[in-house]
C-alpha cells in the first residue's frame, strides 16, 4: 500500500496567528492524532522567507524559535513528527536548481498567489529572482520527502499545482517514476480556507498587520476583538445587520460550537439562531464580540499555557529542531540520490559510464 507522507510548513516572518491555526495547524494536529500517516515533516521555511527579506535576516532568525514554540504549543508532537529548518537541509536547494530547468518563466508569471504577493510587496520591476522562483523551491520541499499530502490554506493551491507539473515533467523527462504527485489537504470548513484579518481584509496575514496571534495575551485579544470589523451599516442595536462579510460572524463560523452557546450564551441554541437575531435587528455588536472573545479564549488558553512551558525550555526546543533537521536531511539525501541517478548525473557511482568511456578510448588507440 502507498505510504501517507505529509509535509507542510510556515515562513518564519513572525509569530503564527489564527489564520494559520484554522487553515493548516489544526488539520496537522488532527492528522497527527489520528495516526493515519507514515511520516510527517513540518518545515520552518527560513530560506523561503529570505526571498523577500534578504535585507532582514535578523527578523527570520528571531522568528524561527517563535514558530517552533507555536508549533509545540498547538500540540504538534516531536515524538510523532519531524520539525526542521529548511536551510539546514541543503539538498532542498540542489533539487530546486535541477527543477528550475523544467519550468518556464511564463509559467511562474501566471501563478496568481505570487502575482498578488508581488503587488502587496510593491516590488514593481524589482522582483528578486529568488522570490519569483519560490514555487519551484516549494516543489523541492514537497518532493524531497515524497509527500503525497500537504495540509495548507487555499492560497497554496497554485503551489501544489506547480509541484504536480514539475513531478510529471521530471518523471517523463527522465523516464523514471522517482517523484510523487502531492495533493493539498484543505480544511472542510469553507471560512477556514482563507480566514480574513480583524480589519475584514481578504486574508489574515503577518504582512498585513491584521492578526490575532496564538501567543497574544488575553487583554490583547480582547482589544482586537472589540475593535473588529463588522457590518458598517449596523449602527443602532435595533438595526438589522448583515452576517456575510461580517468578520465577527466569520470567526464564529470558524471557531464556535454548540457547547460554547450552552456555556456563554445559553439564550441561543446555536450559531444559526444568533445569526437570525442579528439579521432581524435587536442584537448589538458588543454582545457578539464578547461571545467571540470567550470562544477564542477557550481555544487560546491551553495554547498559551503550553507555550509557557516550552518558553522555559528553549534549549530543548533547539534540540528538537536539530534532531528534526537531521532526520529530514537523511530523507532528502535519499531522494536527491534517486533524482541524480534518474538524470544520470551520478557520474562517480555510474560504473557503466566509466567502463564505456574506457572502451571508447581503448578503441581509439
Ligand atoms: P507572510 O505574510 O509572511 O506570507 P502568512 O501569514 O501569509 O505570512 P505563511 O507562512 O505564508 O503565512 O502561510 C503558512 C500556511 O498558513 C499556509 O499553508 C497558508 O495557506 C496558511 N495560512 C496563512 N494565512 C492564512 C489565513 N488567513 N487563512 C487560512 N490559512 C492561512
Ligand atoms: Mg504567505
Amino acid at each position: 500500500m502507498a505510504k501517507n507522507i505529509i509535509l507542510t510548513g510556515d515562513r518564519p516572518t513572525g509569530k503564527l496567528h489564527l489564520g494559520h491555526f484554522v487553515g493548516s495547524l489544526r488539520e496537522r494536529v488532527r492528522i497527527q492524532e489520528s495516526g493515519s500517516y507514515d511520516e510527517m515533516y513540518i518545515m520552518i521555511a527560513d530560506a523561503q522567507a529570505l526571498t523577500d527579506n534578504a535585507d532582514n535576516p535578523e527578523k527570520i532568525r528571531e522568528s524561527i524559535i517563535e514558530v517552533a514554540l507555536d508549533y509545540l504549543s498547538v500540540g504538534l508532537d516531536p515524538n510523532k513528527i519531524s520539525m526542521f529548518i529548511q536551510s539546514q537541509v541543503s539538498e532542498l536547494t540542489e533539487l530546486t536548481f535541477f527543477y528550475m530547468n523544467l519550468v518556464t518563466l511564463a509559467r511562474l508569471e501566471r501563478n496568481p498567489t505570487v502575482k498578488s504577493e508581488i503587488k502587496l510587496r510593491e516590488f514593481n520591476n524589482s522582483i528578486p529572482v529568488g522570490f519569483m522562483t519560490y514555487p519551484i523551491s516549494q516543489a523541492a520541499d514537497i518532493t524531497a520527502f515524497k509527500a503525497n499530502l500537504v495540509p495548507v490554506g487555499v492560497d497554496q493551491l497554485p503551489m501544489i499545482e506547480q509541484t504536480r507539473e514539475i513531478v510529471r515533467s521530471f518523471n517523463n523527462t527522465y523516464k523514471k517514476e522517482v517523484l510523487v504527485e502531492p495533493e493539498a489537504v484543505l480544511p472542510n470548513n469553507e471560512v477556514c480556507l482563507r480566514l480574513p484579518g480583524t480589519d475584514g481584509k481578504a486574508k489574515m496575514s503577518k504582512s498585513l498587520g491584521n492578526c490575532i496571534y496564538l501567543s497574544d495575551p488575553s487583554e490583547e485579544v480582547k482589544k482586537k476583538v472589540m475593535s473588529m470589523y463588522t457590518d458598517p451599516n449596523h449602527i443602532r442595536v435595533e438595526d438589522p445587520g448583515k452576517v456575510e462579510d461580517n468578520t465577527v460572524f466569520t470567526y464564529l463560523d470558524a471557531f464556535c460550537t454548540d457547547e460554547h452557546f450552552a456555556k456563554y450564551l445559553p439564550e441561543y441554541k446555536n450559531l444559526d439562531e444568533l445569526k437570525a437575531h442579528y439579521q432581524k435587528g435587536g442584537l448589538g455588536d458588543v454582545k457578539i464580540k464578547k461571545f467571540l472573545f470567550n470562544v477564542l479564549e477557550e481555544v487560546l488558553t491551553p495554547i498559551r499555557e503550553k507555550r509557557k512551558i516550552y518558553e522555559n525550555k528553549i534549549e530543548e526546543v533547539y534540540n528538537i529542531l536539530e534532531r528534526g533537521s537531521n532526520k529530514a536531511r537523511e530523507k532528502a539525501q535519499e531522494t536527491l540520490r534517486e533524482v541524480k541517478e534518474a538524470m544520470k548525473i551520478n557520474y562517480f557511482e555510474d560504473k557503466e559510464l566509466i567502463k564505456s568511456h574506457i572502451e571508447k578510448y581503448d578503441k581509439g588507440e
